[in-house]
């Protein structure tokens, strides 16, 4: 695998990765996130529980109080009778105040709520003693204060109640803001029926009460009619910025019928009259009063069970988010995949081939691959030109070696002599080159000798030029066994030979030379006709040491061939003397 293939690769898969761990991440943030608030919602729902059973106690505290201040107006006559009303009122307490209780998981945060909750039983239980000594007492024998006194007893354990509530609220909307409006609301709807009670105790204390208390309770009175208006202006906004639900926007108004109007109209008149026999009786006061704050009871409920629900909502959608956030985060990393698988295959791969294939043409290797899969029509383009490149490459490469041969072939004719297919004057020359470039090895000298047909022309004359040319054809061949490897015959031109003889002596060049004048001087040419020749010949010697100067060799060769061709011919000259042979 070359550098390059592994350079693809190494991109391929950490893009790959890189990809997929982006993907994860991010499907790791969204999944955690809605895990978060899912659970946050969760948690929030059994807070809200708690808090709904705090709210519970509290209204059940404050209901507490209407049959407490009944039995303590009672008169022997009814005493039985309210004194049961009580009772089973005290039991719905109790039993309120156990479902709180039984929310207690014994958690780091609501160890101030256990402590508040038992400040407020103990408080309750205080009142409550006090409400018993003032009942157990005969209805002559209650005074206005020791009313007063078990009410405001009363009072504070209601006061602890909501302490208890609050102290809960709070822990709802730190957990789960989203539902805040709602804790808030509920609280101010329990304040506004913990406030509409307070009202009626204090038309009770009146009513019970010696006159010097009246404007003392008449101030308090004041205050707490403040106190409801406020609370009511509160819900009314509340309700308004934050709940769409027209059924709250109804109760809101049914309160104000059935409270507002009715409940505290009646409550005020009740404290007004100081005439005796128009005044009513606690027991009337409380059975008439007591309704008109149902609606205010049924709206705290109402707004918590919206709560609940809306918190169930939330917590289903998180939940939804959660599965949504997986299932996206699972299909892109499947798409991530796929994508990677689809990229090697019709991408990476196809290009690490062709990566292959290129340096393959580069290195001259042009046999055709075997044929891939089929990777999209870009690709298989792709592949086609690189085929078409290799054939481009093989036809170039088969017309270089055609040029070659040819240029060969042109060198070959231009050194060879067509007629007797022995080098010419030009090849004489090159290879004479060559050898005088190892003389410098050479131990031995060498000789140059020029050789001419004797009356060649006769030949000619005689039997015509074609048979001259076969005796000139004829002539290579036989003196052709007699060369040495090394010796070089050429034609010089017409009827004229050269001999190149390598590592001799003047003797053996001499020796040599002879032998050829008389192969030639014997050799039949032809079959036809006795066409007998001789040659006269001129040796030029290069003694051992010297470099040849083969021009001057050629020079002197030719002078001495002269002078064998003067001397008669048929013989052989290796000096400038003259020193003949003749044949036989
Ligand atoms: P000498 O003994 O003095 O050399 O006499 P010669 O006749 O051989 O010499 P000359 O120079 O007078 O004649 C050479 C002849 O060789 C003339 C020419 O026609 C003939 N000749 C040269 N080249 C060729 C060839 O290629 N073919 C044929 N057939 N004849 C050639
Ligand atoms: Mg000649
Ligand atoms: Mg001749």
């Amino acid at each position: 695998m070359t550098v390059a293939q592994v350079r693809i690769q190494t991109l391929q898969r950490a893009g790959g990765v890189v990809a997929a761990l982006g993907c994860l991440l991010l499907g790791v943030v969204a999944m955690t996130a809605s895990y978060m608030d899912y659970k946050s919602f969760a948690e929030g729902g059994s807070q809200l529980e708690r808090f709904h059973r705090a709210l519970n106690a509290a209204n059940a505290m404050s209901r507490e109080r209407g049959p407490s201040n009944a039995a303590m107006g009672s008169d022997e006559g009814n005493r039985e009778a309210k004194v049961g009303d009580l009772v089973l009122r005290r039991r719905q307490t109790d039993a309120a105040l156990r479902r709180l209780a039984d929310l207690d998981d014994g958690r780091e945060g609501v160890v101030t709520s256990r402590r508040l909750f038992g400040q407020m039983t103990a408080s309750l239980a205080l009142g409550r003693a006090e409400v018993d000594r003032v009942v157990a007492l005969p209805p002559a024998m209650r005074s206005g204060p020791a009313i007063e006194s078990a009410i405001l007893a009363m009072f504070s354990a209601a006061d602890e109640a909501a302490r208890l509530r609050d102290l809960i609220g709070r822990d709802v909307i730190a957990r789960t803001p989203q539902i805040g409006a709602d804790v808030m609301l509920a609280t101010a709807a329990s304040d506004l029926r913990e406030f509409q009670g307070r009202l009626g105790s204090y038309v009770v204390m009146m009513l019970t009460s010696a006159p010097e208390t009246e404007p003392r309770l008449r101030r308090d009175m004041d205050r707490t009619v403040e106190r409801l208006t406020f609370l009511r202006e509160s819900v009314s906004a509340y309700t308004d910025i934050y709940f769409r639900d027209p059924g709250l926007r109804d109760l809101i108004s049914q309160i104000h019928a059935d409270y507002f109007r009715k409940g505290l109209g009646y409550a005020m008149a009740a404290a007004s009259m100081r005439v005796p026999e128009h005044t009513p009786s606690v027991g009337t006061f409380t059975a008439e009063y007591v309704p008109s704050m149902k609606t205010t009871e049924q709206f705290g409920d109402r707004i918590v069970a919206a709560s609940a629900t809306r918190l169930e909502t939330l917590r289903d959608a998180e939940w939804w988010h959660l599965v949504l956030a997986g299932l996206i985060t699972a299909i892109t990393l499947c798409v991530i995949g796929a994508t990677a698988l689809v990229l090697r295959r019709r991408l990476f791969t196809p290009l690490m081939e062709a990566h292959q294939q290129i340096v393959a043409i580069a290195n001259g290797d042009l046999t055709e691959p075997a044929v891939l899969r089929s990777a999209g029509s870009e690709m298989d383009e792709m592949f086609e030109g690189l085929s078409e490149l290799r054939s481009q490459q093989v036809e170039k490469l088969r017309l270089e070696r055609a040029q070659t041969a040819l240029t060969q072939q042109l060198r070959e004719m231009s050194q060879t002599d067509q007629l007797t297919g022995l080098p010419n004057r030009r090849a004489l020359m090159d290879a004479a080159a060559r050898m005088a470039a190892l003389e410098g090895q050479a131990s031995r000298g060498s000789a140059l000798v020029m050789f001419d047909i004797d009356h060649f022309k006769r030949i000619n004359d005689t039997y015509g030029h074609a048979i001259g040319d076969v005796v000139l054809r004829r002539l290579g061949e036989i003196v052709r066994p007699v060369l040495r490897p090394g010796d070089i015959l050429a034609r010089y031109g017409g009827e004229e030979f050269t001999l190149v003889l390598s590592e001799v002596d003047e003797a053996e060049a001499f020796a040599i030379t002879e032998r050829i004048r008389v192969l030639v001087g014997e050799a039949r040419f032809t079959d036809m006709y006795d066409t007998r020749v001789t040659a006269s010949f001129g040796i030029a010697l290069r003694a051992p040491g010297i470099r040849a100067d083969w021009e001057r060799m050629i020079d002197i060769a030719d002078r001495r061939l002269y002078i064998a061709k003067q001397s008669g011919r048929n013989c052989t000259c290796a000096s400038d003397e003259i020193q003949l042979r003749h044949a036989g």
